[in-house]
């Protein structure tokens, strides 16, 4: 459907739509679509003038499209045998991602570290900034995400052991509110510490790169 018909259909409510023969991300977009202006409607932002006539368009659309992976499946993850038994840590570090808060509906972003003891099996590297975006797009608090993330690399490439640390800066506590600017938030969660896997040497691999 192309993006004057779903205007259309945002702008006009009394169409009914019919969910059969509509794609579920268009149908998702203009429902939304329609609430969203009434909501600016009830604020008093005037539709007409030409820099909102379609913000009810392009909200819909950043929400359904962009943070929608609550909806998606995570990315499937390859793994390969560590045939060479690799025996160190692997560090990924400065993995950056966007993300909502659910409590404001108001970008966070930073970044993210991840290291693992690797056990029998290694993941190619480039899928951990995958599984951070995934969980980063919806709408969420930073420590559920750092929990998801830290819970399905565990699940999947059973380490020895694993750490997780985020650092956010929440546009909530920076542009409202306590307007607390240059305010961080660093989250962390650990699996494997029974293992011998030890948070210190975890820590000093990337403490020096932890920054937003
Ligand atoms: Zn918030």
């Amino acid at each position: 459907m192309k993006k004057e018909e779903i205007i259309n259909l945002i702008n006009n409510p009394e169409i009914t739509l019919n969910h059969s023969n509509l794609p579920e991300e268009h149908h998702n977009i203009i429902t939304a679509g329609r609430q969203y202006k009434k909501f600016m409607e009830a604020l008093g932002i005037d539709l007409k003038d030409p820099n909102s006539k379609d913000t009810p368009y392009r909200v819909a659309k950043m929400f359904v499209t962009e943070r929608r992976s609550f909806k998606e499946e995570p990315p499937e993850l390859t793994l390969f045998p560590n045939t060479k038994k690799y025996d160190e840590y692997v560090v990924v570090k400065n993995i950056p991602y966007y993300s909502c808060c659910s409590h404001h509906h108001v970008v966070f972003y930073g970044q993210a570290y991840i290291a693992y003891h690797p056990d029998k099996q290694v993941l190619g590297i480039s899928k951990f900034a995958r599984v951070v975006q995934h969980f980063a797009a919806k709408p969420q608090i930073q420590e559920e995400m750092t929990q998801e993330i830290i819970e399905y690399l565990w699940k999947n490439i059973e380490p020895k052991g694993l750490m997780v640390v985020v650092t956010g800066k929440h546009m909530c506590m920076v542009s409202r509110g306590a307007k607390a600017e240059g305010s961080v938030t660093t989250t962390s969660a650990i699996k494997g510490e029974d293992n011998g896997f030890d948070k210190k040497e975890a820590l000093t691999l990337f403490r020096n790169d932890l920054k937003l």
